[in-house]
Formats: structure tokens, C-alpha cells, sequence
């Protein structure tokens, strides 16, 4: 099971790097085989000493070594750091920072020669939801254009853009049919994401071919984050 939480624009770097602590206590004294995956802001990252089963990593990158990107964040910023995963495709990325299926493939292949986990976000909008599932995943297949599902370190996360941040979580039926036929092609981790909380947490992790969640705003008290760690263990 994966559990991630993806602070978006949150917390500052003290505020980081006491989540992280406190997360790896708890995964440590309760011994938990449950992956976990925390995406800080760029400026919170850092070589956080931590075990092997919780990651840190980046929510976003330019699809660069180095060079003159201004405000952009390279492999080699990452690198400093140790990260070795990333988000791409993240919906707020996709519909607020209006980022093209083009540049999120090329994102994609960037981290693939540099041997990075890539958490890969697809998720329908309103519209496209209410027009049946043939047009969710059709929508969410178009998100897949130039993508390689082979890839080894691949982890997909469903995630409706109209259920992040919203506090709408997708039905259970919903989620069971989305994840059952990207499971048609493709053998890697499938997570979902989408107002995931402490007391839905269980149900989301029991959907047939869910790996793991991919959470937001439930996830940003340590104390909550942990409740979905330890609901991953059950
Ligand atoms: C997310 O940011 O990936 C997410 C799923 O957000 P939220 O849990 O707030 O819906």
C-alpha cells in the first residue's frame, strides 16, 4: 500500500520537517510495512534522515538538468536533495496552472531517464463525469498520450479534478469501475485521489485494485496522516 500526501502550497519548512519526523516515529514505533510518500513544497525539501519506507519528494519540476528556466526547479535542485519521486500530471497543474498533456509528457520522460518514481495523476472534470464512464476514460486515456505504462517505476493515481479539494469524494462503485479498467492496462500501483479522509480512508483502501491514496487536505496534521498510514496496515 502506498499512502502520499501532497501538501500543495502548505506548510513552511519548520512545519515540514516536524511532519516528517513525526511521521517516521510513528511509522518506526508501530513498525508499519505501509509506503509512504510526502510531496513538500519545493523550498521545504531537503535531505530529511529518514527510513526507507517513507519518501520525500517533489511536486513538481521543469523537465531540465540545469539552465536558464527562471523560477524553475531542475533534476539537479532535486538531486541535492536525494528525492527520487515525483509528482506529474497533478490536476491543479493540468486545469489551474494550464499545463498541456505535451508538457506533462515530456515532465514524464525527463523523469524517466533520471530513473524516478513518478506518481502519474488522470482525473476526469464535472462535465466529462456526467456523461457516463466511456467518457471518463476516454478523457482519462487521452491523459495517457505519450506516456510509458511499461515503465518500472510507475505509479498511477486517479483523481476526478472535480473531487480535489471539494471535499466530494467519488463513489465507491465509481472508483472500483475507473481503477478495474485502467487495471486492463496497466500492472502498476493504482492509487486514488480525491477529498480522501481519516474516516473514508479504510473503505477508498478495500476498493478492488486500489494501492494506495493519494491525499491533500486531510493529509496536512501529521496526526491524520498517520491515522491513513495505520488504516493502510489494516
Ligand atoms: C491532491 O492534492 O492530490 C488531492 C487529492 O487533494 P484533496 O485530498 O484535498 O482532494
Amino acid at each position: 500500500m502506498i499512502i502520499a500526501s501532497n501538501f500543495k502550497t502548505n506548510h513552511t519548512r519548520k512545519s515540514t520537517k516536524e511532519f516528517v519526523l513525526k511521521v517516521e516515529n510513528f511509522v518506526q514505533q508501530n513498525n508499519l510495512d505501509v509506503e509512504v510518500r510526502i510531496y513538500p513544497t519545493a523550498t521545504a525539501l531537503d535531505k530529511f534522515d529518514v527510513n526507507k519506507t517513507i519518501k520525500v519528494g517533489a511536486q513538481n519540476f521543469y523537465p531540465t538538468y540545469n539552465g536558464s528556466f527562471t523560477g524553475e526547479v531542475g533534476f539537479e535542485q532535486l538531486e541535492e536533495f536525494g528525492v527520487d519521486t515525483v509528482l506529474i500530471g497533478h490536476s491543479e497543474r493540468r486545469h489551474v496552472l494550464k499545463e498541456s498533456n505535451e508538457l506533462t509528457a515530456q515532465k514524464y520522460n525527463f523523469a524517466k531517464e533520471q530513473n524516478l518514481e513518478i506518481v502519474y495523476c488522470v482525473g476526469e472534470p464535472k462535465e466529462v463525469r456526467v456523461a457516463g464512464i466511456d467518457a471518463v476514460m476516454a478523457y482519462v486515456w487521452e491523459q495517457f498520450a505519450g506516456i510509458d505504462l511499461d515503465y518500472k517505476k510507475l505509479v498511477v493515481a486517479y483523481e476526478p479534478v472535480w473531487a480535489i479539494g471539494t471535499g466530494l469524494t467519488a463513489s465507491d462503485d465509481d472508483i472500483k469501475e475507473v481503477l478495474q479498467r485502467l487495471r486492463e492496462k496497466i500492472t502498476k500501483p493504482l492509487l486514488y485521489g480525491g477529498s480522501v479522509k481519516v474516516d473514508n480512508v479504510g473503505d477508498i483502501l478495500k476498493i478492488q485494485n486500489c494501492n494506495g491514496v493519494l491525499v491533500g487536505t486531510a493529509s496536512w496534521e501529521a496526526e491524520d496522516f498517520c491515522k491513513m498510514i495505520e488504516a493502510a496496515k489494516k
